[in-house]
């Protein structure tokens, strides 16, 4: 109950907006109760006047009844068309929120979950919270309403006033039991359809990897698996619901047996008229079935909420998913130097990855990293804008520590172009904008011609208006990557990062980006991870990287001189090249 209060407190945030909603179902619920209290005793007056042959009165009651049921309808629709506005609001509210949280929730938190633990929140916890608001509110007054039907039977008679109390609070307790097992059987549900949420997601985007790894069965027998156990999960609550109806149905057939000796008891005795004994018996299924099914299902509902609140609020409040923390320090005008001093980083707590790194870069220069790959390049962009934090050393921008520095100073001033950069699935001209809102058309055309783009896209039907796919699954790799490059040159982050971006590239395109990189060059700090050598020779200074660290550096013609493992390489690709 406390839990369910303080959920629904934190939950009202998201829905305040709609207050006017909410006082409108309080309103309704208040109409209910008196319903509720009215009706029996109107009933109660028309078995005794129908029982007795007064039938004018009696018509006159049946009239009364027709008139309550009418009303206790229409304040139904007042209810229903409130909670739907409450709950729309709420749910949108929520899910924007949660989805914003999920985007500043620490890298290392996304990796180690999957996918579906967060779109499951997002979508089916969002909205089973929210049914708090319609299914619970509607149970909450159907109990309140039956409050109203006790006050009635205690004005009737106060012996079965007694004898509905124990009875109501004897079908609670198990109906409370019930919802406790199934609570915790709901959860086990809960965390195994995550797991095939993600694994289904997962389907759908690796399609083609797996029809390619010729996967199919593998991957299908891993999901079924988990499909298997998932329905494992339903089975055991179902179980569990369909043993605790049994048992409350029984209780309920035996307070109704209990309930006729109970008034033959009272009629013997002259406590009550056989006309009243009637009504009261005849009112047994309102009362008993009605209350009980609206206590159960409260229950049952509040239950639900709180999981699903647990889950949502684990990421809203940054309990269980550690979110991203930023400085509030801001650089108004970057001018692009950064630093790694002693920098030591494991994505896992046990290999290192980065040794002490040093590393010194100066605005406006160009610089090339090379090395065998998994030495740590990426990693080292990755902890340049703080998608990873270090373990030890510090990272400076403009000479300050990017721990105290504000989320803009960080991501608003570099651009990764990566090697498998994200496209979204909006037409080309969306993709742009969504760096910049107000692009102009000029702008958008001068960005793809830079990046070598726009004869692709003028021979595209839609042109700039094409769709890309999941992806930008309808993309070449290159394209992909030449599209990410217009998206940084639109951004204009001072600090340009290129991870082998230039690899899946044909020798005449990279020729041309290789161009638009010479163009930004006095412009702009910009770093290149690259696997051939021709990309980064011009680099007014190239790191080696070895074993997490900077084994040396220096301009190429330096390095061929002093670093054996660098003229190894180049050695190489001139062969391969030759070849
Ligand atoms: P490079 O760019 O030099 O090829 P990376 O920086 O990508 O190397 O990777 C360095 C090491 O860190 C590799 O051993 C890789 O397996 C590991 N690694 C990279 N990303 C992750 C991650 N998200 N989680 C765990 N390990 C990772």
């Amino acid at each position: 109950m406390k839990e369910t209060i303080k959920n629904l407190k934190k939950v009202y945030k998201y829905g305040k907006q709609y207050k006017s909603s909410l006082i409108w179902q309080i309103v309704g619920c208040v109409i209910g109760i008196i319903i509720h209290i009215v009706f029996p005793l109107v009933y109660a007056k028309f078995v005794v006047e129908f029982t007795t042959s007064i039938w004018e009165q009696a018509i006159y009651m049946a009239c009364l009844m027709l008139f309550i049921n009418i009303v206790d309808r229409l304040h139904t629709v007042l209810i229903r068309k409130n909670t739907q506005i409450f709950r729309r609001g709420t749910v949108r509210n929520l899910q924007k929120s949660l989805g914003r949280q999920v985007l500043s929730l620490e890298q290392s938190t996304l990796d180690s979950n999957s996918s579906g633990t967060f779109i499951q929140r997002l979508i089916s916890d969002t909205d089973k919270m929210s049914s708090m608001f319609t299914v619970g509110m509607g149970e909450l007054t159907g109990v309140l309403s039956n409050i109203g039907s006790f006050i009635a039977v205690f004005i009737i008679d106060y012996h079965m006033f007694i004898y509905y109390l124990i009875s109501a609070l004897v079908l609670t307790l198990l109906s409370i039991l019930k919802s406790n097992k199934l609570a915790k059987k709901d959860i086990e549900f809960r965390n195994q359809s995550d797991k095939v949420a993600g694994l289904t997601g997962e389907l759908v985007r690796g399609a083609r990897d797996i029809k390619m790894l010729y996967a199919k069965d593998s991957f299908m027998e891993e999901l079924d698996n988990n499909i298997v156990l998932q329905s494992e999960r339903n089975f055991d609550m179902r179980n569990v619901d369909i043993f605790y109806e049994f048992v409350i149905g029984i209780a309920k057939r035996l307070f109704e047996f209990g309930m006729l000796i109970y008034l033959i008891y009272l009629i013997r005795n002259n406590v009550l008229s056989v006309a009243v004994a009637l009504a009261l018996y005849g009112y047994r299924v309102n009362i008993m079935a009605d209350m009980m099914g609206n206590v159960s299902r409260l229950l049952e509902e509040s239950k639900n909420f709180n999981i699903s609140c647990n889950r949502v609020f684990d990421i809203i409040d940054g309990k269980k998913f550690t979110k991203e923390i930023f400085g509030k320090k801001h650089i108004e005008n970057i001018e692009g130097n950064f630093e790694f001093k002693d920098v030591c980083f494991s994505y896992d707590n046990k290999n290192q990855v980065l040794k002490n790194l040093n590393l010194k870069i100066d605005a406006n220069k160009t610089y090339g990293i090379v090395g065998k790959s998994g030495e740590g390049k990426t990693t080292m962009f990755n902890l340049l804008c703080k998608l990873y934090n270090c373990e030890s050393g510090k990272i400076t921008i403009d000479g300050i520590d990017i721990d105290e520095l504000d989320e803009e100073s960080i991501r608003g001033n570099i651009t990764i172009i990566s090697q498998n950069p994200y496209i979204f699935n909006l037409s080309i001209k969306d993709n742009l904008r969504l760096v910049k809102k107000d692009i102009t058309d000029k702008e958008i055309e001068v960005a793809c011609n830079l990046a070598c783009l726009n004869e692709f896209i003028e021979s595209l039907p839609d042109k700039y208006d094409t769709v890309v796919g999941e992806g930008g699954v309808t993309l070449s790799g290159g394209q992909r990557q030449r599209l990410a490059i217009a998206r940084a040159l639109i951004q204009k982050t001072k600090i340009i990062l290129f991870d082998e971006a230039t690899s899946a590239l044909d020798n005449e395109t990279q020729n041309n980006i290789q161009q638009a990189i010479n163009n930004l060059r006095e412009d702009y700090t910009i770093v290149i991870i690259a696997h051939r050598l021709s990309t980064i020779m011009n680099c007014d200074n190239i790191f080696f990287m070895q074993n997490g660290n900077i084994a040396c550096e220096g301009t190429h013609n330096e390095l061929l001189k002093k670093c054996k493992s660098y003229k190894e390489l180049y050695e190489y690709e001139i062969k391969e090249k030759a070849d």
